[in-house]
């Protein structure tokens, strides 16, 4: 369901975050597409809305984001960073045939904790790498 531009401020205030055009515009484009993406992606489709966008500007509103707990940064490969709205602990699956990023869920006895014994663990990244079902047909 689509979110309104009230509830996207809202969401924003909640985490401490003053809206702005581009931080509504970045979070609705995050909200809407569930595909982890890139800041070229983001610029590409807000460009047409907002011609004085800058990719500087997105990098700062996403920097900001990740701050304040509103996305995820994953470093699923050196050169390229992605954007995930979902915060919650998930798994990460990337095809390296169409460059896709699935989701999936972690069940809690994945990681063998008992090896980090009194350790304090803030979060988890599950990152594999293949080829996903489509790809592989
Ligand atoms: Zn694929
Ligand atoms: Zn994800």
């Amino acid at each position: 369901m689509k979110k309104s531009n009230e509830w996207m401020m809202d969401y924003l205030r909640e985490h401490n975050i003053k809206p702005s055009t581009i931080r509504i515009k970045v979070l609705e484009f995050l909200l809407n597409n569930r595909i982890h993406p890139t800041v070229d992606e983001i610029y590409k489709s807000l460009i047409e809305d907002i011609p004085t966008l800058s990719k500087t500007s997105i990098y700062n509103t996403l920097d900001l984001f990740s701050e304040k707990g509103v996305v995820k940064i994953l470093a699923l490969c050196e050169k390229e960073l992605r954007y995930d709205i979902d915060t919650n602990s998930h798994g990460h699956f990337k095809c390296e045939k169409c460059g896709k990023v699935y989701d999936f869920p972690l069940e809690g006895n994945l990681i063998i904790k008992d090896e980090l014994e009194g350790f304090k663990i803030n979060s988890e990244n599950i990152h594999l790498y293949g080829i996903c079902k489509k790809c592989n047909e």
